[in-house]
């Protein structure tokens, strides 16, 4: 099996080769952490946020979607914490040159002595066998008790240091942990400095009245100015919610994992409005109905966990990430937060605007408090295409590439060929596609042997390849091949649309939620 390192390699050029994901200006040597979606990518993108917008505003007729502009007047970010507070600690190696954030590398040192961690526990449990109690060993075994304390010694000791703005003691840890240059070894660090992650642009033509503003960093901003604009025309009762997707911008310190860590990605979010002191049941409703629609797709349920906060954001009473099991470990895939009313009340003091909401039942005027959930759809892309990439060993000791994406998913549903390019196969081959294209995104191909034409769709990700062949002009029927088993059937033409909407219609997938 190939390590986690070549797999990830595998995944990046699999991308590109086959029209997924491409560097953004590639003819001129590209634009570091910036990427664009190609042919089939566009598509694949496209699924999964419509299988997101359908899972959050069309199924809940409480939740409703808008979408906001990116630029948004300046005291937005003032007033969000994001020009003062929106920073991440950098530091530089002066030998290499090379730029980390500081937290991550501490972050980094302490998961080596998880690792070890791990280690001990494969050990012990080779030696008990059966008997082997998890648990047990590790809240007794005197080496992973001294990691385990290591651990959250380093950890709590950079929080606390974070909490207080003291860079110096970042640095004092980064030494005393004897941290070194991942890439050169050197252990020659500049100081720590705070960066602020926003990018600046300016609007209006001349110099002296041009106005300072900012790629908006996150969506939901756009969300909180419009409340109570939704609020009042769409007549939206508490608790309700609105959603949006967009692109978002952060000049990322470090961005060393193709589409995981962007400069430019697009976020889907949903800003969850309701009554103060219900915030513990909804959070706890988000996390699961979430996490369900995560496994809906099938991509398998270990590849999930939680990961709760202990360092809160300044605006959160309780936060969570989801974590998915990328080619390069459990990663953040979704934040939920639970925002208290931190950001209308921002709003209300710096714009001057009420921003609260009459409550009827009580006869009572209150700021809402906020649920939010957070997911990035690049990392939900690379979660889902990565998942589905995989080497499969064959009977006959071939192998082939398949990438199993989930057929809701998938850029294409169907591929139509002719078995030959003559006898009149081609003209019904293309019939079948005329027909089918109402309903979803069918490829025709005719060129090479079937065999390759296979193994291009099973490449690419297509759950299913219809072949039309001399018997075809004799009973109306056609072979369907499925990606997944390789099961070929023979089927009526009348039936095709059926057999495949089937297994790709959001309604068959979502109801797994
Ligand atoms: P991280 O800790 O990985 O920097 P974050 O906690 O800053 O992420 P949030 O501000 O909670 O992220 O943003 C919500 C979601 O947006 C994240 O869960 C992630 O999926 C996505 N996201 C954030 N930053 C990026 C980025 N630079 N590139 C791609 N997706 C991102």
């Amino acid at each position: 099996m190939a390590n986690n390192d070549d797999q990830f390699k595998k995944v990046i050029s699999h991308a590109k080769e086959y029209g997924y994901v491409f560097q953004s200006s590639e003819i001129y040597d590209g634009l570091s952490a910036v990427y664009d979606y190609a042919q089939n990518g566009a598509e694949l993108k496209k699924n999964i946020r419509d299988y997101w917008w359908k899972a959050m505003v069309q199924m809940h007729d409480n939740i409703v979607g808008i979408d906001a502009a990116i630029f948004m007047h300046p005291t937005t970010w003032k007033a969000s914490g994001h020009v003062d507070a929106f920073n991440d600690p950098l530091i530089d190696n002066k030998d290499s040159k090379k730029r980390y954030r500081a937290d991550v590398l501490i972050e980094d040192y302490c998961a080596k002595l998880e690792a070890k961690i791990d280690k001990e526990v494969a050990k012990a449990a080779k030696r008990f066998g059966e008997a082997f109690n998890k648990d047990e060993f590790v809240s007794t075994n005197g080496r992973v008790l001294g990691y385990q304390e290591k651990i959250d010694t380093i950890l709590s000791r950079m929080a606390k240091s974070l909490e207080n703005e003291d860079l110096a003691d970042v640095k004092a840890l980064i030494e005393e942990l004897e941290i070194a240059d991942p890439l050169s070894g050197s252990k020659n660090w500049t100081d720590v400095k705070q960066f602020n992650l926003m990018f600046g642009t300016k609007l209006g033509a001349s110099a002296d009245t041009a106005m300072d503003l900012y790629l908006r960093p996150e969506t939901a901003q756009g969300i909180f100015v419009n409340f109570l604009n939704v609020q009042k025309t769409g007549r939206m009762k508490i608790p309700f919610g609105i959603a949006q997707t967009g692109k978002a911008f952060r000049n990322e310190i470090v961005a060393r994992q193709f589409i995981f860590r962007m400069r430019e990605f697009e976020q889907m979010e949903m800003q969850f409005f309701i009554k103060p002191g219900t915030q513990k049941e909804w959070f706890e409703y988000w996390k699961e109905t979430r996490l369900k629609w995560h496994k809906s797709l099938g991509m398998g349920d270990d590849n999930y966990r939680f990961h709760d906060h202990e360092k809160l954001a300044h605006y959160a009473d309780a936060a969570t990430d989801i974590e998915f099991k990328f080619p390069f470990g459990f990663k953040e895939l979704e934040g939920i937060h639970s925002r208290t009313d931190f950001d209308l009340k921002q709003h209300e003091e710096y714009s001057g605007k009420k921003l609260q909401y009459f409550d009827h039942e009580d006869n009572a005027s209150y700021t809402p408090y906020v649920l939010e959930t957070s997911i990035g759809l690049d990392r939900m892309f690379l979660a889902v295409f990565s998942n589905a990439l995989v080497e499969e060993e064959l009977d006959n000791n071939t192998t082939r590439t398949v990438l199993k994406l989930p057929a809701v998913l998938a850029p294409f549903k169907a591929a139509v060929f002719p078995l030959v390019k003559k006898d009149g196969l081609p003209e019904i081959a293309k019939k079948i596609v005329d027909d089918l294209k109402w309903d979803f995104n069918v490829f025709y191909d005719e060129k090479d042997a079937v065999g390759k034409r296979y193994r291009r769709q099973d490449a690419n990700g297509t759950p299913f390849c219809i072949t039309v062949d001399h018997d075809t002009l004799e009973d109306n029927s056609v072979t369907i091949r499925h990606r997944d088993t390789m099961e070929q059937k023979r089927v009526k033409i009348d039936d095709l649309r059926d057999i495949i909407k089937k297994e790709v219609d959001v309604k068959e997938w979502l109801m797994r939620m």
